[in-house]
Order: structure tokens, then sequence, then C-alpha cells
């Protein structure tokens, strides 16, 4: 078995992530953020991503390091560009010679008939959804390097079930709950693991957009679309949280989750019980 080598000391009543070191890709907004929070309240120092004016995204991250008391820093990486995500990783090794925690969570959405579907909004989806979370691997040779490492993809109940008109989504999150098996068994014997949540609706832009678009689209109000579109297939009637969502990422990456890898973890108030 291999051992995890030291990580930089921490004072006594240390926060469990003291001295780690996060990777949160998509993190300006929602999930993201959110998870930001939480790995930062717990301690990580945090590499935020994603899009966003300069002056925005540097508010949030002064605000992060100010209000947690931890480094935070930002890549400004492209989902899209493999090498523009390699440079993310190198960013990250060369301002803290170390990466602990990588959380694949940058996503989109679009919604379209199959037949309909646009070439270049399939591919987007894809590559932001799905191929980004293979262009972070680099993370796992650095995690090899310490002896320990949590790798956490956000994927959707739609990794798991499908719903119509969102062909690209449905299959990007099915991909990378795929992925996530295979990362798990790749590293399971090096104290690194991967595990794929997978969230029903959380209130986030992402699906705020979703709530106009509908709207629009079956030409009803967005209560209505809350109600009998987007909760229809979740029991509890309600939207998850980003801190619920944030709280599992901080169980994953805690030494109390060490035997837990390769799953895919509904967060969805009962949607794939059906
Ligand atoms: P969001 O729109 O609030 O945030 C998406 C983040 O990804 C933003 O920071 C955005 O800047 C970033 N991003 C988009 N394109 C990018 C690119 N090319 N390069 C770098 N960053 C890019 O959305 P959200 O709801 O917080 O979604 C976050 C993740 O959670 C996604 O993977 C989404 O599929 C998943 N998810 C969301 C829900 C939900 O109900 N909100 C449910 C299940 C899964």
């Amino acid at each position: 078995m291999l051992m995890e080598l030291s990580r930089p000391a921490a004072p006594a009543a240390a926060k469990q992530l003291a001295g780690r070191v996060a990777i949160v890709t998509g993190s300006t907004s929602g999930i993201g953020l959110g998870i930001v929070r939480s790995l930062a309240e717990a301690g990580a120092a945090v590499v935020l991503n994603g899009l966003g004016n300069i002056d925005d995204v540097g508010e949030i991250v002064a605000g992060i390091s100010a209000e947690y008391g931890v480094q935070a820093i930002y890549s400004p990486a492209d989902m899209t560009k493999s090498g523009s995500i390699a440079r993310m990783v190198d960013l990250t090794l060369e301002t803290f010679g170390r990466l602990d925690i990588l959380v694949n969570n940058a996503g989109i959405q679009h919604v379209a008939p199959i037949d309909q579907f646009p070439i270049e909004r399939w591919d987007q989806v894809i590559a932001i959804d799905l191929s980004s979370a293979f262009h972070t691997t680099p993370a796992v040779p650095a995690m090899r390097k310490t002896g320990w490492g949590r790798i956490v993809n956000v994927a959707s109940a739609h990794g798991l079930v499908a719903s119509p008109f969102k062909a690209a989504y449905v299959a990007a999150k099915h991909g990378i709950v795929g992925l996530t098996k295979v990362t798990a068994l790749e590293t399971a014997e090096e104290n690194i693991t991967c595990n794929a949540i997978c969230p029903g609706y959380v209130w986030t832009p992402l699906v705020e957009a979703q709530i106009e678009d509908q709207a629009k689209s079956h030409g009803i109000p967005r209560e209505q679309v809350i109600r009998d579109v987007l909760l229809a297939q979740q029991p509890n009637k309600r939207f998850a949280t980003v801190e619920e969502i944030g709280a599992l990422t901080v169980f994953l990456a805690s030494e109390a989750a060490a035997s837990i890898t390769g799953t895919a973890l509904p967060v969805d108030g009962g949607w794939t019980a059906h």
C-alpha cells in the first residue's frame, strides 16, 4: 500500500482539509462556487476557474480568501481547450507545489429535439461537460507524487437516467460516470479516490436559464415550469442547494471517505429511485 507524503504542518485545531490544495473547474458561479466555499471553509487552498469578467472574478477570489483565510487563485482555463486545461494544472503545481483535490464541475446545457440538435452545440456540451474532465488527468500523476488524492466529478441525475431533448447533456453525463469508474479502478491502490456526484435540480444560474427557455417553449408561467416540468421527476419537490453539494464534496475529500471510490452518488430528492 502506498503511504501519503506529509502535507504541510497545520495548527493544532486544524480544519479537516488544512494543507490540501483543490482545483474546482467552473467555479465562478453556481455549484462550483458553492463547492469552493465549502472546501475553503474546511481549510483547503483553492484554484477557481470559469468564465466571467475579470473584475467580478477578482472580487470573488479575494472574497473567498478573506472570508475563509485560505489562499485562493484563479485560472482562466477554457474547458473546451486541452492545452489551456493542462496549464491550469501547471499553474496550481507552480503556485502550491501540490494538488490534492480535483473537482471537475464545469458544465453547460442545451435543450433541443435530437433531430434538430445543432452540431456545434453537441460538440460544445461534450467538450465542456465530458472531455474537460479527461483533460484534467495531469492531476493524477501529481496526486501519485504525494500518495494521496481525491477526484470528484459533478455529473447529474442525467448521468443515471435520461430526459427528452437533452441528448448531448445526457450523453456527456453518462460518459462522466463511466470515466469516474475507470479512473477509480486505475488509482484504487494509490490512496486516490474518484467519485461522481449526481445532483437532481439545484438552484443555480444554469437552472434559471432553463426555466426561462422552457417557459417560452411551452408557453406557460415560470411557477408551472418549476413545479410541473423541472421538479416533475424530483419526488421531494424542492431544489437541492449548492451547500448540500459542497458538504458532500468535503466529505468525499475527507479521510472518512477513503474507501468510497468509483461511485455515482445521487443527490436528487429520490428522482432516480423511480
Ligand atoms: P452555472 O452555469 O452556474 O456554472 C457553470 C460554471 O461553468 C460557470 O462557472 C461557468 O463560467 C463555467 N464554464 C462554462 N463554460 C466554461 C468554459 N468553456 N470554460 C471554463 N468554465 C466554463 O451551472 P451550475 O448549475 O452550477 O452547474 C455546475 C455543474 O453542475 C455542471 O456540470 C452541471 O451540469 C451540473 N449540474 C447542475 C445541476 C443543476 O440543477 N444546477 C444539476 C445537476 C448537475
